[in-house]
């Protein structure tokens, strides 16, 4: 049903980048064959789950939204994808994506915009547009997402869908095409809290393949999220983030929040408001630490390992062949943050924007440190504003930024965030998101919070 749904709005949406059609009705054969023998593995075993397209995916494409990894089929499984693979869920295919994660309309693929589901001339959020809107669009019930800087959670907010950051290292990277390395996080996108749960469950836990994956026992998420779903918030610690409101924060979205926040203090939540005075600081610090690694990071497209390569006329240099390949197969965006990373990292320059970058990134932890010393959860609207037409932000690469202020903390410091639905804006109609963090390794309250 899943596939005749992708059949149905999929030209219109463009959630898909890549649809395994035939791979998913096998893997669905299988479930229900262990189904019949009694030998279930969990409760999504059989459920059907998109990809984001900057996994790898044993025998399927992965472009990470790039012309330069055009027909590059890995011959692994990221660590995420194999413990889906492992737990039942078969895959429908991959999601579009911006080019190598770095947006947050999803306009920057190379392979065309994905649309919102709400409105077509709209953005559906990014760099993980793909995930939220096949979710949206009821393409695929669940779906994986990556978050650097809020590429699950603003999605989640545009799409009215939820997404969860989960805390660095609490979900390998291994597979995963890094973007920023010190930042990535992969995630659920789902349309419930407790689905995310559920999912976080099985994606989730120690990996000794991924060097910053954290070794200990995680608490179950799904029993987190059944503890909330009671609606009693006694006890439960809430901290509004004054830095995260006011100009420039869409009216209606700021007025569903403000709703929200009586709606927990109706359910027994003490809340007060808390200061952060670090993250104005936030999506400069990260403007600068994400190229940089960037830049680093896409040094390896270099047309002789991968995907695409592109030999000019003559007699080329291999230097020719690299610098030809990496002209036609990057993208602006792509570009831009090369150019921004190399100069960053530079050594007349380090010292200046990566080493002062560095010490902000220090300072928002210690904001947080400082906040959870008093509060239990932080929150906030997920983004200032709703969806947006598709090209209204396309050639201003600030005003694209700027949709990041209120996710990007929580990658500085590693802690882990949810968006949930919060209700259509006043001015249009489209969905806005709240947005709740919690200390690293405490997961499970945006479960409860969520
Ligand atoms: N919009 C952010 C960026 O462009 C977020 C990226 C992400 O989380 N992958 O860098």
């Amino acid at each position: 049903r899943h596939l005749d749904r992708i059949g149905e709005v999929d030209e219109r949406v463009h959630a898909f980048l890549h649809v395994d059609a035939e791979g998913a009705l096998a893997q669905a054969a299988e479930s229900d064959a262990r189904r019949a023998r009694g030998e279930v593995r969990g409760p999504l075993d059989g459920v059907p789950i998109a990809v984001k397209d900057v996994l790898a995916t044993r025998g399927l494409p992965t472009t990470c939204g790039s012309k330069i990894l055009e027909g590059w089929i890995p011959p692994y499984d990221a660590t995420v994808v194999a413990r889906l693979r492992e737990a039942g869920l078969p895959i429908l295919g991959k999601t579009n994506m911006d080019e190598f994660a770095m947006g947050s309309s999803t306009e920057h693929s190379a392979y065309g915009p994905t649309r919102n589901p709400w409105d077509l001339d709209r953005i559906p959020g990014g760099s993980g547009g793909g995930s939220a809107a096949a979710v949206a669009a009821y393409e695929a019930p669940l779906a994986i997402g990556t978050d650097t800087g809020g590429s699950i959670r603003q999605p989640g907010a545009v799409t009215g869908t939820v997404g969860v950051k989960p805390t660095y290292g609490g979900v390998s990277r291994y597979g995963l095409v890094a973007l920023a390395n010190s930042l990535d996080q992969a995630g659920p996108v789902t349309r419930t809290v407790l689905d995310a749960a559920m999912l976080h469950d099985v994606i989730g836990g120690h990996d000794p393949r991924d060097s910053t994956s954290i070794q200990q026992e995680w608490p179950s998420f799904t029993e987190a999220a059944k503890a909330g779903s009671t609606g009693d918030m006694t006890g439960v610690k809430v901290g509004v983030i004054t830095e995260l409101s006011g100009d420039g924060w869409q009216a209606g979205v700021m007025n569903r929040f403000n709703e929200s926040v009586e709606l927990l203090v109706k359910a027994g939540a003490e809340v007060v408001e808390v200061s952060c005075p670090s993250f104005v600081h936030a999506l400069a610090a990260y403007y600068l630490i994400l190229p940089a690694e960037a830049s680093s990071n896409l040094a390896k497209f270099d047309a002789m390992r991968y995907g695409l390569r592109v030999t000019p006329d003559g007699d080329p240099s291999a230097e020719d062949v690299m610098r030809a390949t990496r002209d036609a197969g990057f993208g602006d965006e792509v570009k831009r943050r090369i150019i921004l990373g190399t100069y960053a990292l530079s050594s007349g320059y380090y010292d200046a924007y990566y080493g002062q970058a560095q010490k902000i990134r220090t300072l928002i932890s210690r904001d947080f440190d400082a906040a959870f010393a008093s509060v239990d959860v932080l929150v906030s609207p997920t983004a200032p504003t709703t969806a947006f037409r598709l090209g209204e932000k396309l050639d201003d690469p600030m005003a694209m930024y700027l949709n990041d202020l209120a996710t990007i903390p929580a990658n500085l410091a590693g802690v882990p965030g949810i968006s949930v639905p919060n209700g259509l804006a006043d001015e249009d109609g489209l969905p806005s998101g709240f947005q709740a963090l919690a200390p690293a390794l405490a997961d499970d309250r945006v479960y409860r919070v969520g």
